[in-house]
């Protein structure tokens, strides 16, 4: 099939506005009027509002060697969603803001689309607007992401108790194992245009770098369950630094065990493949998008049943710091927040 590669100044500004948001239509009530004004308008009675936003830069939070941009559309969408999540509050509209260099191409922006649309359609969330512009240098998203909760059903990081159960879904580590694939088999074909990359066994590392899912379902779980957690977050940039917000802020120790951490054995495998410490890459890995949460003591069994939640640990008081208790019981190891950090240059 051949390419179309129609310039983006083909269309325009307005032109390429209207192509990528034509179809779009609303899943939420909330929703009263989506592009095509000045301002999005929502309606909220009743209920709280939430607003998370997101910066995306090419070379610093993407690379399109081996990103394709319907799955970084996808992304950009889903760790927004995983914000609004990580409060207990349910996604319902995103804002879209473009900042676009000349090397892409009108179909380039449909790929884009085509991966943020899928994402507000999986999870019911609408696109109501946003910004377009010219960059000088590659490729920027900013995206905007609102939604609701009833007030006494939103969670904070900052209402961890002493004595409360540490839980984590799915499992960790593995987007980042899955980004350092990514990238060694980016250096291994530099140069080789006919260079096919070896993923075969490792396709799950891969997925969760590429499209990672928000945990949607955990949310409905928990509520089904009846359980409001008493902290909250998405873990982002890995489990150690998280865990520490929550402390920090809650005013509270906590003591998580090594042998208790959820891992996936292809994160395992290719750990030992790269010779890295596997634990400390499911501590400190970023992109995990699974969700931390405390819960009351009480709720033991309760969380105990769930499928895709793990307790983790507990949380103490402050004075005994945060540690992990290793694999033999030991010793105690301190925790550090040495997060998977894009600011700090050495990811
Ligand atoms: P303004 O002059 O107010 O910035 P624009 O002409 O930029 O408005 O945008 C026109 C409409 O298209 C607005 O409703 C805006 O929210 C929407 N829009 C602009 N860029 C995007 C985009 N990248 N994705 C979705 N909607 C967009
Ligand atoms: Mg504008």
């Amino acid at each position: 099939m051949e390419v179309k590669n129609t310039e983006i100044s083909d269309l325009g500004e307005f032109g390429l506005i209207d192509r990528l948001t034509k179809d779009i239509k609303p899943h939420n009530t909330s929703t009263v009027r989506g592009i095509g004004d000045d301002c999005a308008v929502m309606q909220y009675h009743d209920t709280e509002v939430l607003v998370s936003t997101d910066l995306l830069l090419e070379g610093v939070h993407f690379d399109l060697t081996y990103v394709p941009l319907r799955h970084l559309g996808y992304k950009s969408a889903i760790v927004n969603f995983s914000d609004l999540y990580a409060m207990n509050a349910t996604p319902r509209q995103i804002t879209v803001s473009l900042g676009i260099s000349r090397r892409f191409t009108v179909e380039h922006m449909d790929e884009l689309y085509r991966g943020i649309k899928l994402a507000c359609d999986i999870y019911g969330v609408d696109l109501v607007g946003g910004d377009t512009t010219a960059s000088r240098q590659g490729l920027v998203i900013s995206i905007t992401c609102i939604g609701d909760a009833p007030k006494d059903k939103i969670v904070y990081r900052d209402g961890a108790k002493d004595t409360d159960l540490i839980c984590v879904s799915g499992d960790l580590g593995a987007a980042y194992m899955g980004l350092q694939l990514l990238e060694r088999e980016k250096v291994a074909s530099a140069g080789k245009p006919d260079f096919v990359p070896e993923f075969g066994g490792k396709e799950y590392l891969i997925e969760r770098q590429l499209k990672p899912e928000a945990r949607k379902d955990i949310i409905a779980e928990l509520d089904k369950a009846g359980i409001v957690p008493t902290s909250m977050m998405d873990i982002s940039d890995g489990l150690s630094s998280e865990l520490m917000h929550i402390c920090k802020q809650s005013h509270t120790g906590c003591r998580i065990y090594e042998d208790r951490i959820p891992i996936d054995y292809q994160t395992a495998i290719m750990a030992e493949e790269l010779n890295m410490n596997l634990v400390t890459a499911a501590l400190n890995g970023g992109e995990d998008y699974e969700l931390l949460f405390t819960v009351p003591l009480h709720y033991h069994d309760r969380v105990r049943d769930m499928k895709g939640i793990k307790v983790i640990g507990h949380m103490t008081r402050e004075e005994l710091g945060c540690a992990m208790i290793t694999r033999d019981g030991e010793s105690e190891i301190p925790l550090k927040a040495q997060g998977f950090n894009h600011m700090s240059g050495d990811k």
